[in-house]
C-alpha cells in the first residue's frame, strides 16, 4: 500500500492506510498501547488493541524510532473527538509495525520548545534539536519567506544570479575569512563579506535587476548575536533612485508580513523615514525602537533611516566610510565630494531599514561614475597604486557604460528572528554556530593534517596535535 502522509489520514476515515513516521510518544496502558506518530506533515494518535499481532513490536518501540505502520483509520467515538487537534476525529488502529530504524534514548528532549536545554547540547545534537516543533516551524517558515520573496522579485523582473564565494577581500568593514590556494602557494582567496562588487558588476553587465540569497562571511570577534556566516537577501537595480529601492523593498516586506504573518500588525504604512540626525537626537540610536507598545509581540514597527554621513573618522584620525565605500552621495553633496571639502558634512545616498530596534537591512545608491568613486577612495587616503590594485576592475567597469544603480541587502536571519518572535538568530538557522563561531556538531574549526598543510605550503605556529 502506498504511503499516506499524516495530514491526509482524515480523508481515509473508515479505510486502511500505511504511514511512515517517527514514534513521538508511547503510553503503555497494560492492555492497550498508545503510540503517537509524527511525520513532516503532522501528528496522529495510534492504538494497539489487545491481541493485535502488532503488540509484540509495539511493546518494544520507543520514542524517536522510525517505523512503517499499517492500520485502520477509525473514527473516534464522539466523546473522544478533539476538534482543535490535527486528526482529532480519528485514531489509527495499528495492525502491523515495521521498524525502519531504532533510536537510542535521545540525549536531549525533542518534544518541548527546548528553551530549558543548554544551547551547547542543542547545537551538538542539532539534528535532534531540529525535530522539535518550534524549530521545524522556524525553518519551514524561513523557507516560506524565501519562496515568497523570490516570487515577488521575479514578478518585478529580477533575476537570481549566484556570485562566487572564492574571491578577494570585499571591503565591507569587517575582517575576511581567507582560504589558501593550493595551486598558487602563498596566495589566498577571501570569502565575500557581501556580494557588493559582483552585484554592481552585474549592473555593468546589463542585468538591470539582480537578487540573490547570498551567504556572507565576516570574521568578527564574538560580539552580540552574530554568526560568522549569515544570509542576506541581496539585490541591486539599475536606473533606480533611493525612493525606487525603498518603495520596492517596503512593498515586498508588507506583502511578506500580510501573507505569511497575517496576525501581525505593521505599526505605520508607509514606513516612516527618519533622517540619521533626527534618530540620533531623538532616540540616541541609528536603529531606534519606535514601537508604541513594546510588550505587544505582534507589533512590527519598520522604519527607514536615511541621510547618513558618508564618512567618519577612524581611531587613527583618518576618514573611512560609514557603510560602504561604494555608496554614492546625495546630489547636493556631490560638489563637496568632488572638491574633497566639508567631508564631515557629505551625506550618503544610504538607507537602512530597521524593525523593532534592529537593523534588518541597508543599502544605497552607488557612485557609478568612476571619478566619484575615485574621490571616495582618495578621501580615505588610498594611494593611486592601492586604488588601481584593489578597485581597478570597478573603475574600468564604470568607464564602460554602467548605468546609475543602487540596491540593498536584508539580513534574512535577523528578519526571521523577529518575525518568529525569537531571541536569537541561532533559532532560525538550521545549523547555527555558537556565539564564538564554533560548530559543535561538526567540530569546526578543526585541525588539519600535516600533509594538507604541506600541500598548501602553510606552517602553523601553534603546535599541531
Ligand atoms: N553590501 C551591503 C551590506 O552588506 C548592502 C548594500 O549596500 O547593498 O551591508
Amino acid at each position: 500500500m502506498e504511503r499516506t502522509y499524516i495530514k491526509d489520514l482524515e480523508s481515509k476515515k473508515g479505510g486502511e492506510a500505511v504511514i511512515k513516521a517517527w514514534v513521538d510518544v508511547r503510553r503503555d496502558q497494560g492492555k492497550l498501547i498508545f503510540l503517537d506518530f509524527r511525520d513532516m506533515t503532522g501528528y496522529v494518535q495510534g492504538v494497539v488493541l489487545p491481541k493485535s499481532p502488532a503488540m509484540e513490536t509495539a511493546s518494544r518501540v520507543r520514542p524517536e524510532w522510525v517505523v512503517e505502520v499499517h492500520g485502520k483509520v477509525n473514527p473516534r467515538p464522539e466523546k473522544n473527538v478533539q476538534k482543535d487537534k490535527q486528526n482529532g476525529s480519528i485514531e489509527l488502529e495499528i495492525l502491523s509495525i515495521t521498524v525502519l530504524n531504532e533510536a537510542q534514548t535521545p540525549p536531549i528532549d525533542v518534544r518541548g520548545d527546548g528553551r530549558e536545554i543548554g544551547e551547547e547540547s542543542r547545537l551538538t545534537h542539532r539534528y535532534l534539536d531540529l525535530r522539535r516543533p518550534r524549530m521545524q516551524k522556524n525553518i519551514r517558515n524561513r523557507n516560506k519567506v524565501m519562496l515568497l520573496t523570490r516570487k515577488i522579485l521575479e514578478r518585478a523582473g529580477f533575476c537570481e544570479i549566484e556570485t562566487p564565494n572564492l574571491t578577494i577581500a570585499t571591503a565591507e568593514g569587517s575582517r575576511d575569512f581567507i582560504i589558501p590556494s593550493r595551486l598558487e602557494k602563498g596566495k589566498f582567496y577571501a570569502l565575500p563579506q557581501a556580494p557588493q562588487q559582483f552585484k554592481q558588476l552585474l549592473m555593468a553587465a546589463g542585468f538591470e535587476r539582480y537578487f540573490q540569497f547570498a551567504r556572507c562571511f565576516r570574521d568578527e570577534d564574538s560580539r552580540g548575536d552574530r554568526q560568522p556566516e549569515f544570509t542576506q537577501m541581496d539585490l541591486e537595480m539599475s536606473f533606480a533612485t533611493e525612493e525606487d529601492v525603498m518603495n520596492l523593498n517596503e512593498k515586498a516586506l508588507i506583502e511578506i508580513v500580510q501573507t505569511l504573518y497575517p496576525h501581525k500588525k505593521i505599526q505605520e504604512i508607509p514606513f516612516p523615514r527618519i533622517p540619521y540626525k533626527v534618530a540620533m537626537e531623538k532616540y540616541n540610536s541609528d536603529k531606534p525602537d519606535i514601537r508604541t507598545d513594546k510588550n505587544d509581540p505582534d507589533l512590527l514597527a519598520f522604519a527607514w533611516i536615511v541621510d547618513f554621513p558618508m564618512f567618519e573618522k577612524t581611531d587613527e584620525g583618518a576618514w573611512t566610510f560609514t557603510h560602504n565605500p561604494f555608496s554614492g552621495t546625495k546630489p547636493e553633496s556631490m560638489g563637496d565630494l568632488m572638491a574633497k571639502t566639508n567631508i564631515d558634512k557629505i551625506v550618503a545616498a544610504q538607507y537602512d531599514i530597521t524593525l523593532n530596534g534592529n537593523e534588518i537591512g541597508g543599502g544605497s545608491i552607488r557612485n557609478h561614475r568612476p571619478e566619484a568613486l575615485r574621490k571616495v577612495l582618495e578621501i580615505m587616503g588610498f594611494s593611486e597604486e592601492k586604488i588601481e590594485r584593489e578597485y581597478g576592475h570597478m573603475l574600468r567597469a564604470f568607464e564602460s557604460g554602467t548605468p546609475p544603480h543602487g540596491g540593498i541587502a536584508w539580513g534574512l536571519d535577523r528578519l526571521m528572528t523577529i518575525l518568529e518572535n525569537e531571541q536569537s538568530i541561532r533559532e532560525v538557522i538550521a545549523f547555527a554556530k555558537t556565539g564564538e563561531g564554533r560548530d559543535l556538531m561538526m567540530k569546526a574549526p578543526s585541525d588539519v593534517s600535516a600533509e594538507q598543510l604541506l600541500e598548501l605550503g602553510i606552517s602553523v605556529k601553534k603546535p599541531l596535535k
